[in-house]
């Protein structure tokens, strides 16, 4: 079913990454299946070991800056976690419409700005692989304020640095707790990616929301013309 947004309404469209323009699949097979045996195999401990201290070393800091820091993880693991990311880099890719979606909002005169708690050297992992930085009109790290995305203090910091009406914006996300940070910083339109995993089937955590971009290309393509 088409999901209906009133274009005429918005100047910003402002999209997560991973799960949201990106395969989830490449973040969830690295952080839950791959780094645990990589360390596993350098330290001699079990993998079971390795993805027990992971999780409750990760529980701490669920929905903060340091759960998204990979020089955090770097450190924790003792491994070189590029490196080691950049071993999955064959399953780095868009999701469905995701490019055709992109595409379609570069012809118009809304920005497009990325807006990712990615740390900015996996950013740049993903570029290497797929360019977004020449489809979007920014890219923005909330490494670069100090706070993630599920904290207030980035969507202030946000506004402010790129002169964002939030009452005229649009964002999309796959977590549930980003999109409540987004919503109450008052932006007119929040939807969730109910497939951000390619591997896995969509899933519903939030109000409202969208399996992939097709949805959107209807009303997006008749206003263009209109
Ligand atoms: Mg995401």
């Amino acid at each position: 079913m088409p999901y209906e947004i009133n274009w005429n309404q918005i100047d910003d469209v402002l999209l997560d990454m991973d799960g949201t323009l990106l395969d989830l699949h490449y973040d969830a097979t690295f952080w839950l299946e791959n780094v645990h045996r990589i360390v596993a195999e350098l330290t001699g401990q079990s993998e079971s070991e390795v993805r027990a201290a992971f999780l409750s070393e990760l529980k701490q800091h669920e929905g903060t800056l340091a759960w998204y820091c990979t020089d955090r993880w770097a450190q924790f693991f003792g491994i070189d976690l590029l490196a080691a990311k950049r071993e999955l880099a064959h399953l780095i890719r868009f999701r469905p419409h995701a490019r055709a979606f992109l595409d379609a909002l570069a012809s118009t005169d809304m920005r497009t700005l990325i807006a990712t708690n990615a740390h900015p050297d996996v950013i740049q992992l993903k570029l290497d692989v797929v360019p977004l930085e020449s489809m979007v009109d920014g890219i923005v790290s909330s490494h670069n304020y100090g706070v993630a995305k599920e904290h207030p203090e980035f969507w202030r910091q946000l506004f402010a640095e790129h002169d964002i009406n939030p009452k005229r914006a649009v964002f999309m996300d796959d977590s549930p707790r980003v999109l409540d940070a987004a919503d109450r910083a008052g932006i007119r339109e929040v939807i969730e990616i109910r497939h951000p995993n390619l591997a896995e089937p969509p899933r519903s955590t939030w109000k409202q929301g969208i399996d992939d971009f097709d949805v959107l290309l209807p009303s997006l393509t008749a206003w263009m013309r209109s």
